[in-house]
């Protein structure tokens, strides 16, 4: 009997691998009986790749199946197969086809006599074609299972079931997810012709309703009543016709909001037409070349995307654009759709599976164009795709949080290069590694662009911002939320019947320790990121390094600043709750406070409820979390206010500075949108801070030659990458040792196999010039890493630490921090230690490979 041989040289899984991982999520039938398949005596007409849907780490390889004559004509790469998987059937995709057993990938030195046959094609294909290799892309990017990557591609409702019919027959049960039709009446040829009689109203109700055009049964009932009987009887004279077709679930959320309706601009900026005009470039060039449009709050990205999207569209090819979750609101996709009509799909977590899965089928079908939504969009069975953007390129929603833990942008770099289409990623304060790579010019091959839009269109200005320094007004006794600015600046907005957005954001929040007086927050000596404070113990802990201080916070008696001995060193914590509280009691009557958040959001519409309360309004503040600081357009708004900027600066992460400046330049390009001025107040005990600097004084280059040198320094992305590895278990000791096995196994890969892991040599860091230029104190110091020498070189494994959040769910956890060089195969090798090292019963494991979350 044949055996299936895997690709790309992994051992041969003989049967279903054990485990808790495979187990947990084994979708098909384990055990399903199986009589001995002979091979079949059939010609074979070619070879399949095949991605068996088994999600274990250990199935990381598509298998070699061969291809029976019968079947080879309804076969297509992303076909759902039945193949015969050690001992049992299983489902499966066709990622590859190939004539000859060595064209297939990865199949260097099989033998085509020992390759199993296909047994049977359950179904056409549902995903892409290019799928199964992007699938296996991710797979190996970041160690996760196959057919876990696969699963991401096929249609949304849940996973397709392998089923046993009685008769022995298997066929795939698919997701109980029905259809829904709609009747369409239109007026049928020569309708005109027929005169309805004197007294026939509803005739006549029903051919001026049709006169415009196709309506559906539906509408007519809602606009005139119960029209069937006078439907039925028109038809019947050939005056009208019915026809049934698809309705699509979720293609009609309108919004009544102003500002969803606008219009194409009469002319292109400067700007916008240099970034379309970069865009054609890539589009022509067909390598899959990344332009990053880097262009402030209101310069008009979203135009520039809607025009590249025009142009794809001519070419009769598709788009797909990616936005974060957060600004998935009626306002954003009222603009596309205001423009591309019914070619819209839009994909958010809040759709229902019904419309979720109509969706889909509009991009399978064709009937969609252009798909705007979160980041699995990307996995759309898109028609011939002609473009991939993705706005605010920098968020963090960008990133899987649960396995795969893939980042959207990496992914679709890589489908562009594979697909020969440009990527566009868009933000007003683009990533390091986005900016880094444009720095280089090229990575792999992938040419990357950056195109500036510095300006707004004429008619608007960006806001002025005025920072309001906490310490002073600590130091003058004051002890409000509200500094004297802020103040004056909501009672003038309430005086002028205006509007204004109050930003208070704990997102993520770790308690930190803050000295009022001078602003000093105690951070790591080893890794410059803010400390943890634990309450119980009294230490300020680093989750990175697993250094612990011993601390006396305010007020007990002794508590002293580190830098100005002041003892007012205390705890940092605000509830949104007080804020809005503090607000009702400051503002008149007629100025309405609507909070958004988490809580006042719940349910399908509550974000575009609030939104739409807030437009209607005549005079309000918007109290929110970031929620509200993305994708706002709301003209009326003059002032902004952030009530406390150090939440965001002081986050126990290498990136909080860079995620504090997106938080406060979106925030603040909420104001001044329309013809009045806007004003922006910023709350902080840190008006140093390069971040409050830079924000103030509209030049990024404050911030981003600061944040670049301090991540070269210390070891940081985008001059490495950064991996975390996170295993929790009820068992404290059995988590910690579990988690330090992997570490010393990996030191010690790491230590054999350094150089040959090394493919590309990273480019000596551009900072020190751009530092330079910009005038950094530490631009030319030398690197301060104390800790295990240089991860631009070799690999740095650090810890095992307990995790910020030390204990969810009654699970302890630990973590593993990897700095490796780029170009470093860092998956490769925890995978090897993985697989050494299978987790014991009760232990999870979670491998993130580019971390961004590390709590
Ligand atoms: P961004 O996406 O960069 O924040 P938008 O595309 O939302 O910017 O544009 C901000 C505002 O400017 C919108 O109201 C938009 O209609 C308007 N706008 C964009 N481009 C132009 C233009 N070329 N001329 C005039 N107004 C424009
Ligand atoms: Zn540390
Ligand atoms: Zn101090």
């Amino acid at each position: 009997m044949a055996e299936q041989l895997s690709l790309f040289g992994a051992p041969a899984q003989g049967s279903a691998p054990s485990g808790e991982e495979s187990a947990a999520a084994a979708p098909a039938a384990p055990g399903v009986p199986v009589a001995v398949t002979p091979v079949a005596s059939e010609p074979v007409a070619c070879y399949a790749s095949v991605i068996v849907d088994i999600p274990a780490r250990a199935l990381s390889e598509p298998f070699a199946y061969a291809v029976p004559g019968s079947l080879a004509d309804e076969l297509e790469p992303g076909s759902t197969v039945l193949v015969t998987f050690g001992r049992r059937k299983a489902l499966g995709y066709v990622a590859v086809l190939a004539r000859d057993l060595a064209d297939l990938p990865g199949a260097d030195g099989l033998d085509p006599a020992r390759v199993k046959p296909l047994e049977s094609v359950l179904a056409r294909p549902r995903c892409a074609p290019w799928a199964g290799e992007v699938a296996f892309w991710m797979s190996r990017e970041y160690v996760a299972p196959l057919a876990e990557c696969l699963r991401l591609f096929l249609p949304p409702g849940g996973t397709p079931r392998l089923v046993r019919a009685s008769d022995g027959t298997y066929r795939v049960e698919e997701p109980a997810v029905p259809e829904v039709h709609e009747r369409v009446v239109s007026l049928a040829p020569g309708a005109e012709a027929y005169e309805p009689p004197q007294r026939a109203v509803r005739q006549r109700q029903l051919l001026a309703a049709l006169s415009c055009g196709p309506v559906t049964t539906r509408e007519l009932a809602a606009l005139h009543g119960d029209l069937s009987a006078t439907v039925r009887a028109l038809a019947k004279r050939g005056v009208v016709k019915v026809e049934e077709r698809r309705a699509w679930r979720g293609a009609g959320d309108s919004t009544t909001l102003s500002s969803a309706r606008a219009a194409a601009p009469a002319h292109l900026t400067a700007g916008q037409e240099a970034a379309l005009a970069a865009i054609d470039e890539a589009r022509q060039a067909e390598r899959g070349d990344v332009v990053v449009v880097d262009g402030v709050t209101g310069s008009g990205k979203t135009e520039v995307y809607l025009s590249a999207i025009e142009r794809v569209l001519a070419e009769g090819r598709s788009a797909c654009v990616l936005v974060p979750e957060i600004s998935l609101t009626a306002q954003t996709v009222g603009r596309f759709r205001s423009r591309f009509g019914e070619t819209v799909a839009v994909f958010h977590s809040r759709l229902s599976a019904g419309e979720r899965l109509d969706q889909w089928d509009m991009v399978r079908t064709g009937a969609a164009r252009v798909v705007v939504g979160a980041r699995s969009a990307l996995f759309c069975p898109f028609r011939d795709l002609g473009i991939i953007i993705i706005d605010e390129e920098h968020e963090q929603s960008y990133k899987q949080g649960s396995s795969p833990r893939y980042h959207a942008r990496e992914v679709a770099a890589e489908m562009a290069r594979r697909l020969h289409v440009p990527l566009v990623l868009g933000s007003a304060t683009p990533s390091a590694e986005a900016l880094d790579r444009c720095w280089r010019g090229s990575v792999e091959g992938q040419r990357w662009q950056r195109v500036e839009m510095p300006e707004r269109p004429a008619g608007s200005r960006l806001p002025s911002i005025v920072i309001a320094d906490l310490r002073r007004e600590f130091s003058h006794g004051s002890r409000s939320i509200f500094s004297r600015q802020l103040e004056e600046a909501l009672l003038g907005v309430a005086e002028r019947h205006e509007k204004a957005v109050l930003l208070h954001n704990r997102r993520g929040f770790a308690p930190f320790l803050m000295c009022r007086e001078c602003g000093c927050v105690p951070t790591c000596r080893h890794c410059s990121t803010a400390l943890t404070y634990h309450e119980r113990t009294h230490t300020l802990e680093c989750h990175t390094c697993g250094a612990v201080y011993h601390v006396r916070p305010y007020p007990a008696p002794g508590s002293a600043c580190p830098k100005c001995g002041s003892r007012y060193l205390a705890k940092m914590g605000l509830g949104t709750q007080q804020v809005e509280d503090a607000l009702r009691a400051l503002l008149p009557e007629h100025v309405e406070v609507i909070r958004m958040d988490a809580d006042s959001t719940r349910g399908k519409d509550g974000h575009r409820k609030l939104l739409e309360a807030f437009d209607a309004a005549e005079s309000a503040v918007l109290l929110g979390t970031q929620m509200i600081a993305k994708g706002l357009d709301f003209p009326e708004v003059t002032l902004v206010g952030v009530v406390m900027a150090d939440y965001a600066l002081k986050m126990p992460d290498f990136r909080a500075g860079e995620r504090a400046f997106d938080l406060l330049e979106q925030v603040a390009g909420r104001a001044g949108r329309g013809e009045r001025p806007g004003e922006v107040i910023i709350q902080t005990y840190l008006p140093d801070d390069p971040v409050i600097r830079a924000v103030a004084s509209h030049d990024r280059s404050i911030f981003t030659s600061h944040d670049r040198s301090q991540r070269a320094d210390a070891g940081y992305p985008p001059f490495v990458r950064l991996s975390n590895i996170t295993c929790w278990s009820a068992s404290e000791g059995a988590a910690e040792r579990y988690t330090a096995d992997l570490a010393r196994d990996l030191r010690r890969l790491v230590a054999a196999t350094a150089p040959e892991r090394l493919t590309t040599v990273p480019h000596a860091p551009a900072f020190r010039d751009e530092a330079a230029a910009a005038g950094s104190g530490s631009a030319g110091t030398a690197r301060s890493l104390s800790l295990a020498g240089d991860p631009t070189v070799a690999p740095v494994v650090l810890g095992p630490t307990p995790c910020v959040i030390a204990r969810a769910k009654d699970r302890y956890r630990f973590h593993i921090v990897i700095k490796s060089p780029l170009g470093y195969h860092i998956s490769e090798t925890i995978a090897a230690v993985l697989d050494a090292h299978p987790a014991p019963s009760g232990m999870s494991v979670s491998v993130d490979i580019d971390a961004y979350d590390l709590m």
